[in-house]
């Protein structure tokens, strides 16, 4: 069967070739699902990984299969497989367990571990082919009334272990009730998070470089938050006219400006860093002051990667109460769709050379 692929290590060697058929009883004790592929989004980390900043292929194997946001239909189930069956929408969760005992638990997303496995991205194969076969356990549903939100579900679980896991640390000050967050970054993991927050309640502030009126902006504005173009009105002027926020995200992919949103979180504020950044940037902070200001603030810096199983569940949710909140907005996220496998350099260059692509994806499959 076709599948997209790269030579993790060189330079733009996305191309198509011929793999194996998955086979079902490749998963162990009748726990395998067979899952015809319907659609797969890219996202900034296949561009890297096609810019040989990241990744690495399976052992053994030269070539890496693309691919982490997947979308698709069960086409098969094992014996022992509960819960699903022939038919249902289905995503995949990316990361498999290492040996740390948050692996164990089922948290692989917070393995202690410096070598991690993902689907896609390292050292296993991605779903960007015709049919794949996993585990049941990492097998999570989408209900039928979100498919057309298809490959949104795992950008949208890496938002909201973002978000839960702010609230999680931010336990530490026995009463949280934050009103105020800055996004930094309108890409699709900084619209999603928009999203989370709003549902929350809180009052949102999205920023990005391109000019109000851009469709990143039209949809903040559809989820009840404010955009702000950085370019019109620097993140200090903002700050100063509605005050220093509880809750930074930071989804820009850029590490400087992942570092000056320091200087702008309130007091007992939490500051998340989402971005991949396999680049080599370095970037002068003004250190004196941010040490002093964070001490006296009591404020915290959060790195989050990846998300498991629950968070895909809690991301689901969000989008179900997105559709019902702000009707038809999420759906134009999904703004780049490539027809087919073959179409794999149209896939590469919208990634690269599009600049107000929000989503690019494959449709790879009908129905
Ligand atoms: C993926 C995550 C992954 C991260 C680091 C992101 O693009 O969405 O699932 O953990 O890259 O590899
Ligand atoms: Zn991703």
């Amino acid at each position: 069967m076709k599948a997209i692929a790269v030579i993790p290590g060189k330079k733009n060697s996305v191309h198509l070739r011929d793999i194996p058929e998955p086979k079902l009883d490749s998963v162990p004790e009748g726990r395998g699902v067979l899952v015809r592929v319907l659609k797969v989004g890219v996202d900034a980390t296949d561009k890297e990984i096609n810019d040989a900043l990241y990744g690495n292929p399976p052992p053994g194997c030269d070539y890496l299969v693309l691919g982490h946001e997947s979308f698709g239909v069960v086409e098969a189930v094992g014996p022992k497989v509960v819960g699903l069956k022939v038919g249902d929408f289905v995503t995949a969760t990316v990361r498999r367990p290492g040996g740390s005992i948050y692996d164990q638990i089922g948290t692989n997303d917070m393995t202690s571990e410096d070598t991690y496995y993902e689907r896609g991205i390292n050292l296993l194969h991605g779903y960007l082919t015709e049919k794949f076969v996993e585990d049941s356990q990492y097998v999570v549903k989408v209900p039928p009334g979100l498919k057309h939100l298809h490959v949104l579900m795992e950008p949208m679980s890496c938002a909201a272990k973002a978000i839960f896991q702010a609230f999680e640390v931010q336990r530490r000050m026995k009463v949280w009730r934050p009103k105020t967050a800055f996004v930094m970054g309108a890409g699709q993991i900084g619209l999603l998070s928009t999203l989370v927050l709003r549902l929350r309640g809180l009052e949102v502030y999205t920023m990005a470089r391109s000019a109000k009126g851009t469709l990143n902006s039209q949809i903040v504005d559809g989820m009840g938050a404010h955009y702000v173009s950085t370019a019109a009105s620097p993140v200090d002027k903002l700050a100063a006219d509605v005050g220093k926020p509880d809750l930074i995200i930071d989804a820009t992919g850029s590490s400087a400006i992942a570092f000056d949103s320091m200087r702008v979180l309130g007091k007992n504020g939490v500051l998340v860093w989402t971005s991949i950044t396999g680049g080599k940037h370095v970037t002068q902070v003004p250190s004196d002051n941010i040490n002093i200001d964070w001490v006296l603030g009591n404020k915290l810096l959060l790195g989050s990667v990846n998300a498991n199983r629950e968070h895909f569940e809690m991301g689901i949710k969000d989008l179900a109460l997105g559709e019902v909140m702000y009707p038809g907005v999420l759906q134009r996220i999904l703004t780049n769709p490539v027809s087919g496998l073959d179409s794999y350099k149209e896939m590469m260059r919208l990634l690269v050379e599009e600049k107000g692509a929000l989503k690019v994806y494959v449709d790879v499959a009908e129905l």
